[in-house]
């Protein structure tokens, strides 16, 4: 959109053209590690760099940062690359891996040895944490920094041969143990880890560090803005560091707030927890703000596009509330799903005056919001079945639904009025409700003018079809921001919501959604929004609700 006003990132993009920077390119890139799958948070930051490629004319790179062997997976690498298709963007023939550098990182680095500038250590990690120093408190430094260019030269070759267990010597930087900044005393370039790494094997058991691979990775592929969140704004003088050290081409990194959601953990080693120990089923659990859990929840890729657009990008952290993204999805499906009838918790209805064994179908408009989507018929007979809540036998005032002696409009039917109720005779339990008709007033049928304030779905009770429907709740009860890098995990379950699911499995929906597609969204009128899950079968569909019909978002 033209007439938005630029952020900030972009306005340093539209300086960094006019002064010919990089020329006049803008090549971006989304780096995810392969360590889990994607969430919400993701799509901002995808919709960011892929935006901004679509927004100039540039490229976006997607890139897996896959330089720990230990947490990285093939499985997250294919859902990662599925993620993000389906939010809409493409990297064409642009996919990389941090791993395919890694013989070019090697060479690099050799180089920087020699240059001095780099040092093979033995303290444990313990000891180094000791030398660091503190905020207040300047480094010391290590003994073995003034190890001679071949001695390091040797020994970063032995720990490439394999010669060094894991964890005994690391390769460092040799910047300034007294910097201000603790990510410049002396940071681990390269550590020993004996693991396979899931593209390249046994190859390696030397890796290099996110931050000494990243700008590598970005100076390799030719990026010119490197956008990454706020935790990195004190690695960024690493980051250029790293490139002048090596000589090699310069991008920049800006930082930017990452997203938090109210009522929403996002870090994927907590989501992770919530999978491993089963609070949810999976990945893709439509409770989980992954994008495989809102894809699987019924959530479209345009409203989670439109979401990213509205929050923008900012340069200091906030806490978006979620009701905006369910504000997002409700407006998307608003147009274009389907409204039908299904009652979640039946109660069976019999019309005494209308003539057992007669089917009339009735004309039903698809969506009033957009013609366009035509008529459907529905049948309707003597039995019906309505909600139980849509029932009450001693209703508080205002109770604008059924009610002994009082009279509702069923949706694209006819004015009825309660007669009679019928319980259990053990348990006075409301098992039916007895009602007549006013044949005068079926909807649009030109003597429809008798009004009624309370509309009721319905669906008749030979025609209609089994469903099970799962309504969700926020999985983080508080409303408090989404969980702090340091919090305690003990909180966070002791946060989670022990109704995020309730599960609904003897429902009945009209005879048009018995076996709709695996995917397929509708509006159920009065309840929500819906979308078919995977697990449905033949004669049970399974419904997960997206969100209700009420909108609480504040604009
Ligand atoms: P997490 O903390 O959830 O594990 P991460 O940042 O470690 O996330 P990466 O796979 O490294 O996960 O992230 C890929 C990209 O997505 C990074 O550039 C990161 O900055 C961005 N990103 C991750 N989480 C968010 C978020 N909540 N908001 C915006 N961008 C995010
Ligand atoms: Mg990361
Ligand atoms: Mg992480």
């Amino acid at each position: 959109n033209p007439a938005m006003p630029a952020n900030f990132i972009e306005v340093i993009i539209n300086e960094d053209i006019k002064t010919g920077k990089y020329g006049s390119r803008v090549h971006t890139r989304f780096p995810p590690e392969p360590n889990g799958y994607l969430h919400i948070g993701h799509a901002k930051s995808i919709c960011l760099n892929f935006g901004l490629a679509l927004k100039y004319g540039g490229k976006c790179n997607l890139r897996f940062d896959d330089t720990n062997p230990t947490k990285e997976d093939v499985e997250y690498v294919d859902s990662i690359q599925e993620d993000v298709k389906w939010l809409g963007f493409d990297w064409d023939d642009r996919k990389y891996y941090a791993s395919d550098y890694f013989e070019k990182i090697y060479q690099y680095t050799v180089e920087l040895i020699k240059k001095g500038k780099a040092y093979v250590c033995d303290l444990s990690a313990e000891e180094m944490r000791q030398y660091r120093g503190t905020l207040t408190e300047p480094g010391t430094e290590s003994p073995y920094r003034s190890r001679t260019i071949a001695e390091n030269l040797a020994l970063f070759e032995k720990m490439k041969a394999g010669e060094f267990a894991e964890g005994s010597r690391v390769l460092r930087a040799k910047i300034d143990m007294s910097s201000p900044n603790l990510n410049m005393r002396d940071p681990v370039l390269y550590r020993i880890i004996r693991a396979k790494h899931h593209r390249t094997g046994d190859t390696w058991c030397i890796y290099p560090m996110y931050d000494y691979a990243h700008p590598i990775s970005d100076s390799i592929e030719g990026v010119t803005h490197s956008i990454c969140t706020l935790e990195f704004e004190d690695h960024r003088p690493l980051y250029d560091w790293t490139l002048a050290a090596l000589g090699i081409y310069q991008c920049q990194q800006i930082e930017f707030a990452r997203l938090n959601l109210t009522n929403t953990i996002m870090s994927k080693r907590y989501l992770r927890r919530l999978v491993e120990e089963g609070y949810v089923s999976d990945w893709d659990d439509p409770r989980m703000p992954t994008i495989s859990g809102l894809r699987r929840r019924g959530f479209t890729p345009a409203a989670i596009r439109d979401f990213c657009d509205r929050i923008g990008v900012a340069k200091s952290n906030s806490t978006v509330d979620v009701a905006l993204l369910e504000h997002c999805i409700r407006e998307d499906l608003n147009g274009q799903a389907s409204r039908v009838m299904a009652v979640l918790k039946p109660l069976k209805l019999i019309i005494d005056n209308y003539p057992a064994g007669q089917v009339e179908e009735l004309i039903a408009e698809n969506n009033p919001e957009n013609p366009a989507m035509g008529t459907r018929t529905i049948p309707f007979s003597r039995e019906i079945y309505i909600e139980q809540d849509d029932f009450m036998e001693n209703p508080p005032k205002k109770f604008f639904r059924l009610a002994p002696g009082a009279e509702v409009r069923l949706k694209h039917a006819y004015i009825i009025k309660c007669e009679q109720v019928v319980k259990d005779e053990q348990t006075g339990e409301i098992v039916a409700v007895h009602c007549t008709y006013d044949p005068e007033t079926r909807s649009g049928s030109g003597t429809a003018n008798r009004k009624v304030k309370g509309v009721l779905h319905w669906v008749s009770a030979a025609h209609a079809g089994k469903a099970e429907v799962r309504l969700y709740d926020y999985l983080l009860t508080s409303q408090q921001d989404q969980e702090d890098e340091g919090a305690e995990a003990k909180d966070f379950v002791d946060r989670l919501n022990p109704n995020s699911l309730e599960r609904l499995v003897d429902c009945l929906v009209e005879p048009s959604i018995k076996m709709p597609p695996v995917g397929s969204r509708f509006q159920f009128l009065r309840c929500g929004y819906f979308a078919v899950d995977r697990d449905s079968v033949p004669g049970k569909p399974v419904f997960n609700r997206i969100i209700s019909l009420k909108d609480s978002w504040a604009k």
